[in-house]
């Protein structure tokens, strides 16, 4: 069996069912040179999380590299062409993105704009006929996300979401907890917070955010809670709070909310771009498990009733993205699809909804 580069990247990821296919090891001996058996991934802005974050991780990947970048900036193109060795025909603008369609050296783009402009760049790079990584959250609404889960389905393209714990160790125990012999869940809490600063930036736009710490911190509570229990939540009841009405005048400063999951846990989450929290704790029957810090990039801690939880260190946007490259060879589901996305979003906008009437919110 041989695979041109071609239908290695699109053929055997896209469209079709989630087969069990060749092992990655079997398709790394198909693949002979080095690079070519790499994705390469084109980085859509150029700000922090992908200048910090995701290029240097990019730069240790075992299955993927990067392979362009898109930026409105000529300054920022400039300095990634001699920082990164990137090609001319590898470098795009907001405006020339779509002709990436016929650029048969990038595989997938990673769109890491600010939420409001996730739908349009992951709606053209699906037209483009390439698989996406999109930054959470997904997009601002359900039917955003909706539209986006299609496009990719109809483009025959992968499409994923920036969730990097579901490649963290210690997040990736919290999620099996349940699984253990530790009795029924009864609570999980959820907290993520921190204060933010310059109060000009887009994330304090609503229309470039979507909204505020719910949309930015909270998914991760929300997260949490969802795949502590491995369900879905039934019902939220949440209440906001705000502190300061000018620096958050358009979006939401502080929330803390409940939901009621179908086996009987509830969860308690708490979210802030005015305050600190980076907790998960799970109780159940026979045992707990605590991380604490939970969310953040730098080493997770954790422990259980049983003692100190002890997994090795790893790069999560390095995982993550070696993670969603090996699922695009491999045929394989992700936990962190759009399908996660839109669940998530599902649970935000029932947030903002018990928010506005005052009342508890079905999660639909
Ligand atoms: P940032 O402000 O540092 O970067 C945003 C980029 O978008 C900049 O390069 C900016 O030039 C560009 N841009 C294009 N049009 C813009 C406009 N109209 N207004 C503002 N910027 C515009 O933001 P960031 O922290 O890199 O976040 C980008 C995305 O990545 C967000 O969706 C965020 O939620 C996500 N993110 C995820 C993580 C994570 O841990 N998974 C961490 C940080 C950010």
């Amino acid at each position: 069996m041989k695979y041109s580069r071609r239908e290695f990247i699109k053929g055997v990821g896209a469209g079709s069912a989630l087969l069990a296919l060749p092992s990655v090891s079997t398709i790394s001996r198909l693949i002979p040179r080095r690079d070519e058996k790499k994705l390469r991934v084109a980085l859509v802005g150029l700000g922090n999380y992908a200048t910090h974050q995701l290029a240097p991780a990019l730069q240790k990947t075992k299955y993927c590299t990067l392979g362009g970048i898109v930026t409105g900036t000529p300054e920022k193109a400039a300095q990634w062409k001699t920082e990164y060795g990137i090609e001319d025909r590898n470098i795009y603008n907001y405006q020339t993105f779509d002709s990436i369609a016929g650029n048969e050296t990038i595989d997938a783009v990673y769109v890491v704009l600010p939420n409001s402009m996730h739908r349009e760049f992951v709606l053209r790079a699906a037209a483009a006929g390439k698989h996406v990584f999109c930054e959470k959250p997904m997009a601002v609404s359900v039917k955003e996300c909706k539209e986006m889960i299609d496009a990719c389905n109809n483009a025959g393209v992968r499409l994923f979401i920036g969730y990097r714990l579901h490649s963290e160790p210690y997040n990736q125990d919290a999620m099996k907890f349940r699984t253990k012999d530790v009795g029924k869940l009864k609570t999980v809490e959820s907290e993520f917070a921190f204060k933010i600063g310059d109060p000009t930036q887009w994330r304090l736009r609503k229309a470039l955010a979507g909204g505020g710490a719910l949309m930015d911190l909270g998914i991760y509570a929300i997260q949490a809670a969802r795949y502590s229990t491995g369900e879905e939540p039934l019902t939220v009841t949440a209440t906001e709070e705000k502190t300061d009405p000018v620096k958050f005048k358009e979006v939401d400063e502080t929330i803390r909310w409940e939901m009621q999951f179908p086996g009987g846990a509830k969860s308690k989450s708490y979210t802030s771009y005015n305050g600190f929290g980076n907790r998960l704790r799970i109780e159940a029957e026979k045992g707990w498990l605590e991380l604490n810090p939970a969310f953040t990039y730098g080493p997770i801690k954790g422990k259980t009733n049983q003692g100190e939880l002890n997994f090795p260190y790893v790069n999560q946007q390095e995982a993550q993205m070696d993670d969603f490259a090996q699922c695009i060879v491999r045929n394989c589901k992700s936990n962190a699809d759009g399908e996660e996305g839109l669940r998530d979003m599902k649970v935000i906008e029932a947030v903002y909804r018990s928010i506005t009437s005052g009342s508890p919110a079905n999660v639909s």
